[in-house]
């Protein structure tokens, strides 16, 4: 039967790529493009290296189309995080098939999926698929680190843009399948939040830490400012991501002050999956002072993690803050800000989406969810690509999350086979 042979035909990939040392730093991702150009190559497909050092290289893979229709890119990452053995039931490096899963690090993030856009790939040119546009597979390095010099998708954007510009892009960041008021919904990731990290520079006035009323001790008016920033609710917006995620799940759209207990009478789960995009956040993570035990500092910087709705302005975030504050002796220094980019929830690649799951669980629909962390789908939307985070997959969101860049993680088997299924249907649906 065909699909079983799709079935280990990926879960073997995966096995092989999870046994390739790929962690990052220091990455050593050339040693997967090889794999995955050695595997794709023989098919006729075209497959060209970019690296910036010999050790990081990405792939680009591309099955030629006729040049009349729009371009497909399967977007994926190579390199993981660290493992620590010690932690593992299994060795994270053994690619164990155990259950109907494999284990090891990268299963989930990702190399499940480069697994299955690889073996999508294949078996649409084995079968002589011949796309209208350009079916793009890019299995890049330097994800999970990608600070200057950068070695991944944002180098390869840079220098190399023509090799990974497409109309359309798959990549990961969501597709899990979730149960919300008794309804069934997969997640499709079109909206990204913007890390936007800011540094509360307080003043104060130094002294000898023997005579504290001298002075005027910076860290203890910082942590004043602490305690207010972790205490700030901003008011709540409704993104149209948020609305439409709304929409779908309670059929209604609530004002954006009744949202969230409106997601949280229909289920908690959906409260949770809601609550991070109603606002900025803020997360004091870091702090420096006095760097001498008996002198009281004059300057204390307060490291913040700031994540902004999509569209959202460093501008209008420190307004916001800056009422919320105070006046007071403090400044607010921006870093600059990543990500925050979003796609439209309509057209081809969508419908494409809605069509699978219909096909593959009748009755469930694709929920548009914004993420609050974000992918290398924002370097992709900077140039006009509709990018989504949606790799469709069946395990309990909950275990996906506590395995991701943790201990034990694996895949299901049959989520491995989901997902070529899907990726083979997104390329038919876009480039017949
Ligand atoms: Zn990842």
């Amino acid at each position: 039967m065909a699909t079983q042979t799709l079935r280990e035909e990926v879960t073997s990939l995966l096995q092989e790529l999870i046994r390739l040392d790929t962690v990052n730093p220091p990455g050593n991702e050339t040693v997967a493009a090889e794999l995955l150009r050695d595997y794709l190559e023989p098919l006729g497909i075209e497959c060209q290296l970019y690296s910036r050092v010999p050790d990081r290289a990405n792939l680009v893979a591309r099955l030629r189309g006729r040049g009349d229709g729009l371009r497909l890119l399967l977007l994926s990452h190579t390199d993981t995080v660290l493992a620590d053995p010690a932690e593992w039931t299994v060795d994270p490096w053994s690619g164990e098939l155990r259950d109907g899963q494999v284990w090891g690090r990268g299963a989930l993030d990702m190399k499940g999926q480069v697994a299955a856009s690889a073996v999508a790939m294949a078996s649409l040119a084995r079968e002589g698929f011949e796309p209208r546009g350009d079916v793009i597979f890019a299995a890049t390095a330097d994800e999970e680190v990608g600070e200057d010099p950068d070695f991944g998708l944002a180098w390869l954007c840079r220098e190399h843009p023509d090799a990974v510009q497409a109309e359309f892009a798959i990549n990961e960041g969501a597709g899990d399948r979730v149960e919300v008021g008794g309804k069934v919904f997969y997640l499709c990731a079109t909206a990204e939040k913007m890390s936007s990290p800011f540094v509360l520079r307080v003043h104060g006035r130094s002294g000898h830490a023997s005579l504290p009323s001298i002075a005027d001790n910076a860290l203890v008016r910082a942590a004043g400012y602490i305690e207010r920033l972790a205490a700030y609710r901003p008011e709540p917006t409704l993104i149209p991501e948020v609305e439409a995620f709304l929409a779908t799940v309670l059929g209604r759209v609530p004002p954006a002050a009744e949202a969230l207990d409106a997601a949280r009478t229909l289920d908690p789960a959906a409260a949770t999956m809601i609550e991070a995009l109603l606002s900025l956040t803020l997360s004091p993570t870091m702090i420096t002072a006095s760097h001498k035990r008996n002198v009281i500092p004059a300057l204390t910087e307060v490291t913040v993690d700031c994540r902004l709705l999509p569209g959202q302005t460093q501008a209008e975030a420190e307004r916001l803050l800056r009422d919320w504050l105070g006046e007071g002796d403090y400044d607010i220094v921006w870093r600059p800000g990543q990500g925050g980019t979003h796609s439209t929830m309509q057209g081809p690649l969508w419908d494409a989406a809605e069509s699978f799951i219909a096909d593959v669980e009748p009755g469930a629909r694709v929920a548009p969810i914004c993420v609050a962390g974000f992918t290398d789908s924002h370097w992709l939307r900077e140039f006009g690509t509709v990018a989504y985070g949606f790799f469709p997959a069946r395990m309990d969101p909950d275990l996906a999350a506590r395995l991701v860049h943790s201990a034990d993680e694996r895949t299901d088997v049959d989520d491995l086979e989901l997902g070529v299924r899907w990726l083979r249907h997104a390329a038919l649906a876009i480039g017949s």
